[in-house]
Parts: structure tokens; C-alpha cells; sequence
């Protein structure tokens, strides 16, 4: 099991199944996480990108297929909503600014 960094311990769980709302479709994930931020995300990426590894990300688990599913990584995007329009206005006042 690869070694973590504080922050992403405390946003991931192992050990986590994964089924979606019909449970037609599961998988177990080696890592499951739960970003709250930008930073996260970032931070998830790179290291899928280190351990070469797949990321998938899950809304509610509603799709009747099984395209969320992962043995590597899993996203759940839940913390995460409002958080992308914030940062693109963020982008967008910056850009004004300069
Ligand atoms: C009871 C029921 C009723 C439904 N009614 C309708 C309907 O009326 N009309 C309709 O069009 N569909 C309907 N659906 C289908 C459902 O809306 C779609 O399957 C939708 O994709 C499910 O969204 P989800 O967030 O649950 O995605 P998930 O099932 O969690 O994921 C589906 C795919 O989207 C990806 N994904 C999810 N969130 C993100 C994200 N934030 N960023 C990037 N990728 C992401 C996942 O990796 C995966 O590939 C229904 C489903 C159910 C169970």
C-alpha cells in the first residue's frame, strides 16, 4: 500500500465497495476519496500520476453501467460542489485585474 501525506489521509478511505444505485454494477477501489478543495484535487492527481494508476470520479452512482467504477482510484465529487464556479470567478477577477 503506497505511504500517503497527512492531507490525503484524512480525505481517503481504503477498503471502500462501491456500488452503484441499482448495484448491477461494484468494484472495490484501491484508494476512495473525498476532496473538499482545488488542492485535493491536485494533490490526488499527481500522485494516480506517480503510482500510475486510473482516477475515476462518482457523482451519486446513478448511471446504470458500470463506467464509475475503478480498481485504482475513486473521486467522489459530494465536497466538491460549488467550489469549481468559485474558482473560475476567481480566475475570471484575476483576469480583470491585470
Ligand atoms: C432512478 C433513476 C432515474 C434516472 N432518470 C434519468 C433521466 O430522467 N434522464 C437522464 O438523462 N438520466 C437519468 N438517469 C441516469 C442518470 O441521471 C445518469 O446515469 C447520470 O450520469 C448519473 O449521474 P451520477 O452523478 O450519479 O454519475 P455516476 O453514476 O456517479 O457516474 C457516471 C459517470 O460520470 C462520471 N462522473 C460523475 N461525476 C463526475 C464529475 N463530477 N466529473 C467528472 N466525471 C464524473 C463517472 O466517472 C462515470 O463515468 C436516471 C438514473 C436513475 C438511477
Amino acid at each position: 500500500m503506497v505511504q500517503l501525506e497527512e492531507r490525503l489521509k484524512n480525505i481517503s478511505k481504503s477498503n471502500v465497495k462501491f456500488y452503484n444505485w441499482s448495484r448491477t454494477y461494484g468494484c472495490e477501489p484501491e484508494l476512495y476519496f473525498e476532496p473538499e478543495c482545488e488542492e485535493d484535487v491536485i494533490k490526488i492527481v499527481e500522485l494516480a500520476k506517480v503510482n500510475n494508476k486510473k482516477i475515476r470520479a462518482i457523482g451519486s452512482g446513478h448511471s446504470p453501467s458500470d463506467l464509475a467504477c475503478t480498481e485504482g482510484y475513486m473521486i467522489n465529487m459530494a465536497k466538491l460542489n460549488r467550489q469549481f464556479e468559485w474558482i473560475c470567478r476567481r480566475k475570471l477577477k484575476r483576469r480583470f485585474q491585470e
